[in-house]
């Protein structure tokens, strides 16, 4: 790409096609997010599944944890078998078939297939979609940050249209209409990918980075099959004599979600790819890494604990008018539409002077803490017995977008600075997996939230992540130290 292409904002027309891939994608998962709580835990009478409150919330954040986990198995395929574009098409396939298995009416085993289903497809789609993001532009070319800007609000349109259009239709006729219409977007995403993408993407994206020679072929996928063979041998035998119950594989994800982090740093750490300077820096990403974690625990915790107060806990009906619970999910992906181009302001604004990535982090907490601290305000003052005005979830949402933007665009492309360039391949992972170790925890802690420990759990998370925030603030001046020289 000599002529650098304008086709959409100024932006390569491949933007276009990523974008609306993204935002369908997108929509049909935050759709079926919005739902799948409340199809969980309502009981067989109302359509639902009939699973108690704790399990649909642990289950909920398990879902959430393996969906970023998966990514990199995600990508490995890009990187080692298929290349980008191939995957993310091959992904899209595998998350429609998910929700068209959720809009057959069906049980919780057909819950269980499609889950499988939409795990690994978004494993395949999302970290790969974001990486030709990444190879659209030239490494000098200044327009890249703005174009995952532009890129973050695909995600986030999307976000926002599907409660208000899946959840509606979910909560009001019926869940497995909702899950049909998720069905249908992630099917539109497909179209607009494969219509568009020659034309728009060119090249961009169908490299094997680093193929598998034919030798290695042979042996990876000889270990491939017998560890697969070895996993449903053991998965049949466990589910069967009842050892494999829900609680207990929740538990062994968890468990996944500290280990595969530590198992990344230290193979990081002592890999012999690694210079000093990086091993420096993998030093500085830690602090950080973990910040994103309790970040995320507290965001993503909007779907599940915030939906269920939503439901349960928040007066619903004025008048004529009835809110369904589902659309609160939309205030997320609302409020960061609304503020993202402030925050890009802000920092164009304050140019040298803005704050440094461990300082944004660190307000990234401050805020994820508020926006749980004041939900003890209206258990405090009327009690837990009574329903809550809606405000406060529209301020608890408001808040943690705050968050989310400090922390969130600076992210990524704090972790592709500061991970060994021999890693290079799995920097998407590795940034989804701050996410994917938050909700790896979250399965454990969400069984506690009752409205009887209402005000101690928002209290004592919320807590947590301030206090988090204030030693992140003090460690700044050394983690930007151990940084070397990356801001
Ligand atoms: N909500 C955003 C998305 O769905 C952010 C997820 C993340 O962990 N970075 O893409």
């Amino acid at each position: 790409q000599s002529v650098p292409q304008k086709g959409f904002f100024g932006h390569p027309k491949g933007l276009f096609t990523l974008f609306f891939t993204e935002f369908w994608e997108r929509f049909s998962y935050y759709g079926m997010r919005a739902i799948l709580l409340y199809y969980m835990y309502y009981s067989m009478k109302d359509g639902g599944l009939g699973l108690d409150q704790p399990t649909a919330l642990s289950i909920m954040s398990i879902y959430g944890s393996l969906v970023y986990m998966s990514g990199i198995i995600g990508g490995w395929i890009s990187d080692r078998l298929l290349g980008n574009t191939r995957t993310v098409f091959y992904g899209g396939v595998l998350i429609m078939l998910g929700h068209i298995i959720l809009a057959l009416p069906g049980s919780i085993p057909a819950f269980f297939v499609s889950m499988f289903f939409i795990v690994i497809g978004t494993g395949l789609l999302k970290p790969n979609i974001s990486n030709i993001v990444g190879d659209l532009y030239s490494k000098e070319d200044n327009r890249r940050d703005s174009g995952f800007s532009i890129f973050y609000m695909g995600i986030n349109l999307g976000g926002l249209l599907a409660p208000l259009i899946v959840g509606t239709l979910g909560q009001k006729y019926n869940f497995h209409l909702g899950f049909g219409v998720a069905a249908v977007g992630m099917f539109l995403g497909l179209v607009v990918f494969m219509l568009t993408k020659k034309k728009n993407l060119g090249l961009a994206g169908t490299s094997v980075p680093n193929p598998l020679t034919p030798a290695e072929r042979k042996s990876v996928f000889g270990r491939l099959a017998i560890g697969l063979a070895v996993i449903l041998v053991l998965g049949a035998v466990s589910i069967s004599t009842g050892f494999l119950t829900i609680d207990r594989f929740t538990f062994m994800i968890s468990i996944l979600g500290i280990l595969i982090p530590a198992a990344y740093f230290i193979v990081m750490y002592r890999s012999p790819k690694s210079t000093d300077v990086e091993r420096s820096r993998l030093i500085a990403y830690i602090p950080l890494f973990i910040a994103a974690m309790m970040f995320w625990a507290i965001q993503e915790q909007g779907a599940t604990i915030l939906g269920a107060y939503a439901d349960k806990r928040t007066q619903l009906t004025f008048g004529n008018f009835e809110i369904q619970s589902s659309w609160f999910q939309s205030l997320n992906p609302l409020f960061v539409v609304l503020l993202a181009p402030l925050f890009a302001w802000l920092w164009i604004k304050l140019g040298n002077r803005q704050p440094s990535t461990s300082k944004k982090f660190a307000f990234g907490l401050f805020f994820a803490g508020l926006s749980f601290l004041v939900m003890i305000i209206p258990a405090y003052t009327n009690g837990t017995d009574t329903l809550v005005h809606p405000m406060w979830l529209v301020l608890s949402f408001f808040l943690v977008v705050l968050g989310e933007l400090c922390l969130s665009p600076v992210g990524l492309s704090a972790t592709t600075k500061l991970a060994p360039a021999a890693f290079s391949a799995q920097t998407m992972s590795l940034w989804f997996l701050t996410n994917a170790s938050a909700q790896a925890i979250n399965a454990q802690i969400v069984k506690y939230y009752t409205p009887e420990t209402e005000i101690a759990y928002f209290g004592i998370i919320g807590g947590l992540a301030i206090l988090l925030g204030a030693m992140m603030l003090l460690l700044s001046p050394k983690i930007q130290a151990y940084m070397k020289g990356v801001r």
